[in-house]
């Protein structure tokens, strides 16, 4: 049974900077105020599309996601931020372990005349020594912490100074009994004060694994099964938010990064099959983009199919593959053996001149699903959406069937999908709910304000202030209170100043944070009840009643 003491030196704190974690990163001002434009933008296509928003948890089951995207992944294989969580520290089992192993030292731990004076420190078990004339304060503890031994020596304090002298002069014996686990994990050293003493076993009730969502589509599929969401018919859903992948950060490539996305999901007798809303779904993405201002995207097109073909087109690889799959890398060979066609998701530059040899799945489409992709560029070339197919284009996840789609941009270079999207039939049966035929996609946020930043500046989309108020003088800051409440009631950007600048002070602050008038509250403004306002850029000063200010501001 190992056994420790433990001295009072604390751990010093560590006062290096602390900085954002890798592959995260702060959006501040002014950059957020692109990020609100083009999510305003979004909102507004959504609504004209009558897609309503859903908010699903950022955490979900680990299950959730090795069965909603597929073990088989990069994602689920390699990339999701996964813990163990609901792990309880079952105190009492402890206590009941350790007292029958020292029954012979466990006299009273109920009525002692200490419990009511320490209770409330958090000792969850005293053991009153009464043949030995000696009193031990014993906590039970998942593990070692300054808490539990400050509270103990506390207690001891407390109970010498707080009752009668029979108590008093009794030897008050301090221990920490914790899962010899955590004394093997724990850096800490001799003390007199307390005896901390590993006992063997597992106090910890069973967990539960859960896991950052890498993505959002499994999240809104498992949503739509637990809410019966198919009783409205045709769900229309849209979402913006973080999702998280242990990935190589880069440019253009996060650990948190966000998605605006979209699932089109209900029976098929709502038309959730139909080709006309995958349709719908690539033009509601054009005029999105559009919308956004990003310019010269590129809507790259493919049916990977029905699972039936897939198993036959995956058939055809194998066969093509076999003779040179050696020369491939490891992922590749990994590949070829569990799912073949993920080989086309392959970026090293050394495989494509062999993915470029290989069987596309085109050749392999049965009727019903070279039809649909028919009727969808069909509905495509009647609204004017251009496309080019490409039938090496297959989707990272499961699931997916026929349609499949990505949107590409020139200016985000290695990293050049803004979006990506198609058809999950399969999916939400895969998660033991009813079939239910979907379509979705989802917008990598951070590469659209990226491409977006290339043409547009987050200055250019900011609102200014209309009018920086300059306090002049004592008392002046509640005056020029009451002015920027007045003017915010019609909807102005008021910023302030302060009482204790000097006039000078104040134009210059106007002037950096680009208000478009300065207005000055002076005593004799206020005793006029009509103030100074100068328009910045020509310099121009009016005097203003304080009725007329707002009218005259909005005049610009
Ligand atoms: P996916 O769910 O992998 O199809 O990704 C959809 C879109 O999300 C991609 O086209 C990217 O624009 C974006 N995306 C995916 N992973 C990342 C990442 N690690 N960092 C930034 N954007 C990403």
């Amino acid at each position: 049974m190992p056994r420790l003491t433990l001295c009072h030196e604390r751990r010093t704190t560590n006062d290096a900077m602390i900085k954002s974690p890798r592959g995260t990163r702060d959006l501040l001002p002014p950059d957020t105020a692109l990020w609100n434009f083009v999510e305003a933008a979004v909102r507004d296509v959504f609504r004209a599309y009558n897609f309503h928003e859903i908010r699903t948890p950022i955490f979900e089951s680990t299950e959730l996601f090795a069965r909603g995207v597929g073990e088989e992944t990069d994602i689920v294989g390699k990339e999701m931020f996964t813990w163990e969580d609901g792990e309880r520290f079952e105190d009492k089992k402890l206590f009941d372990t350790w007292s029958k192993e020292n029954e012979d030292r466990v006299f009273f731990q109920e009525g002692n005349p200490f419990n009511s004076g320490i209770k409330p420190l958090g000792i969850q078990r005293q053991i009153w020594r009464k043949a030995t004339n000696s009193v031990e304060f014993v906590c039970f503890r998942p593990k070692i912490s300054w808490d539990v031994i400050d509270a103990l020596v506390k207690a001891r304090n407390i109970a010498r100074t707080q009752y009668s002298q029979e108590y008093v002069n009794l030897p008050i014996h301090l221990r920490l009994v914790v899962p010899d686990m955590a004394v093997k994990n724990s850096p800490w050293v001799k003390t007199e004060d307390v005896e901390v003493e590993g006992f063997p076993g597992n106090y910890f009730s069973s967990s539960q694994s859960l896991t950052l969502r890498p993505e959002n589509t499994a999240g809104v599929v498992r949503a739509y099964i637990e809410h019966k969401l198919w009783d409205r018919g045709l769900n229309k859903l849209f979402y913006i938010g973080p999702q998280f992948r242990r990935e190589r950060p880069q440019k253009g490539r996060y650990r948190q990064f966000y998605q605006i996305g979209a699932e089109v999901i209900g029976p098929a007798a709502a038309g959730s099959q139909s080709p006309a809303r995958d349709a719908e779904i690539l033009e509601l993405l054009a005029t999105l983009l559009d919308r956004v201002g990003i310019a010269n995207w590129t809507l790259e097109l493919n049916s990977v199919g029905c699972l039936a073909d897939r198993a036959k087109f995956n058939e055809a690889l194998r066969q093509a593959l076999a003779p040179v799959v050696e020369k491939m890398c490891a992922d590749c060979q990994r590949r070829y053996v569990t799912n073949p066609l993920r080989i086309f998701d392959c970026k090293v530059p050394e495989d494509q001149p062999i993915i470029k040899t290989l069987p596309t799945i085109n050749q392999f489409l049965d009727e019903d699903c070279r039809t649909h992709y028919e009727e969808v560029k069909k509905v495509l070339n009647a609204v004017q959406i251009p496309y080019v197919e490409n039938p090496r284009l297959v989707r990272g996840l499961d699931y997916y069937q026929k349609t499949a789609f990505e949107f590409t941009h020139g200016a985000l270079g290695a990293q050049n999908a803004i979006l990506g999207g198609g058809r999950y039939d399969g999916l939400s049966e895969a998660l033991g709910g009813p079939a239910a035929p979907g379509i979705g996609f989802a917008i990598g946020e951070d590469r659209l304000v990226l491409s977006l930043s290339a043409t547009a500046s987050a200055e250019s989309v900011v609102r200014k202030p209309d009018v920086y108020i300059a306090p002049l003088g004592d008392g002046m800051n509640r005056e020029a209170a009451r002015v920027a409440r007045e003017l915010r009631r019609h909807d102005l950007v008021v910023d302030l100043g302060d009482e204790s600048f000097r006039l000078k002070k104040s134009f210059e602050t106007a002037v950096k944070i680009g208000a478009l008038y300065i207005l000055i509250v002076g005593g004799n403004e206020v005793a006029a009840d009509a103030f100074a306002l100068k328009h910045l850029a020509s310099g121009e000063q009016v005097t203003v009643p304080r009725a007329d200010l707002a009218e005259r501001i909005l005049r610009k």
